[in-house]
């Protein structure tokens, strides 16, 4: 075991995880997504499922997931009726199945459960997308799942394409030639990928981030036709908190993100996308407080119109603090200098 993720186990036990129904997904929602450059209605749903082996091992340094999961390892009938709970609410559109962990994994979904998700699924909208590590995309799960869903994608949580930073940054235990196995089985059953990256996880300065994501978009993007940009927010229990809560850490400048996303933009096939979750909060991607909410606006206008004027208006005085903080952050070994 890494010392990261002995690290990551001590947090963890110091957690307290609330007590739910097994038979409540542990979040269901609507937002707005892209179908074929189309905007649709797109359906995320959460299950508690026993969650995720490599989070109960320790797991990612930014994730706090593993606390959605059940006390209680949910029955096959639990996670039917968390489904069933939902599915009266699910229309046309694109539907995001995610588990905190992996939906192919059988020990969180067994194989009864997800024919009858998948089966209902294909009935009642136009797109699956399905959340999982690459160790579980294989020829056997792509066959049994393509043949009960028409138009399916699986959603890779790669992070970077850096192995460096994936392992000893986040702590993530698999490679980028993982997530390319992955991508070209599935694409080999007719299955799309979805790779979600991480933008500045933790021990890397604000321009090592910046160029990162640069770099990760343009090396994924030949295996996966649609990327999505999660920047990273401080969630509870994870070691990025505890990093936090010492000064040591500063999720990344929205300033940062329209830089990546202007740099990567009509240089690859692939559909660019970010919902700054948290944006403008301390814990969330943030600016200097008064531009936020226009960069987060501009942001999303851009994930759903792939329209790079959405970024024409955006100005601050805090740009200039943001390219100080690119020029000079390099010098504190990753320490934040502004808050
Ligand atoms: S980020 Fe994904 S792989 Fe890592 S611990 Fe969380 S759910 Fe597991
Ligand atoms: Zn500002």
């Amino acid at each position: 075991m890494t010392g990261l993720s002995e690290v990551m186990l001590d947090i963890r036990k110091k957690q307290r995880v609330k007590e739910r129904s097994p038979r409540e997904a542990a979040a269901f929602w609507t937002s707005d997504d892209l179908l074929e450059g189309v905007p649709v209605k797109c359906y995320t749903i959460i299950f508690q499922t026993r969650g995720c082996y490599w989070g109960q091992k320790g797991g990612c340094t930014m994730c706090g997931y593993i606390y959605d999961s059940a006390s209680i390892p949910p029955s096959t009938e639990d996670l039917i009726a968390q489904f069933d709970s939902v599915a009266d609410r699910i229309g046309e559109g694109v539907v995001k199945i995610f588990t905190s962990g992996s939906f192919f994994d059988v020990r969180e979904i067994p194989e009864s459960v997800r024919e009858h998700i998948l089966t209902r699924l294909n009935e009642i909208t136009d797109k699956v997308i399905i959340e999982t590590r690459p160790e579980f995309v294989t020829d056997k799960t792509m066959v049994s799942s393509k043949a009960l869903v028409d138009n399916m994608e699986v959603a890779i949580g790669l992070e970077t394409s850096n192995d460096d930073i994936r392992i000893n940054s986040i702590n993530k235990n698999f490679l980028f030639k993982d997530f390319v196995r992955a991508s070209e089985t599935a694409k080999a059953h007719g299955v799309t990928t979805k790779a979600y990256l991480m933008m500045k996880p933790p021990f890397i300065s604000e321009k090592d981030a910046l160029d990162d994501m640069v770099k990760s978009v343009m090396d994924a993007a030949p295996y996966a036709p649609t990327i999505s940009i999660n920047l990273c927010n401080v969630q509870r229990g994870t070691l990025v908190d505890e990093l936090f809560y010492r000064k040591a850490y500063r999720p990344p400048w929205l300033w940062s993100i329209v830089e990546v996303i202007k740099r990567v933009h009509g240089k690859t096939g692939s559909v660019i996308m970010s919902d700054p979750l948290a944006a403008g909060a301390s814990r969330g991607p943030h600016n200097c407080g008064k531009c936020d909410s226009d960069f987060a606006n501009a942001i999303r206008k851009y994930s759903m119109t792939q329209d790079i004027s959405a970024f024409d208006d955006l100005d601050c005085e805090c740009r200039s603090l943001w390219e100080k903080v690119l020029e000079l952050e390099d010098w504190t070994f990753g320490a934040p200098l502004i808050y």
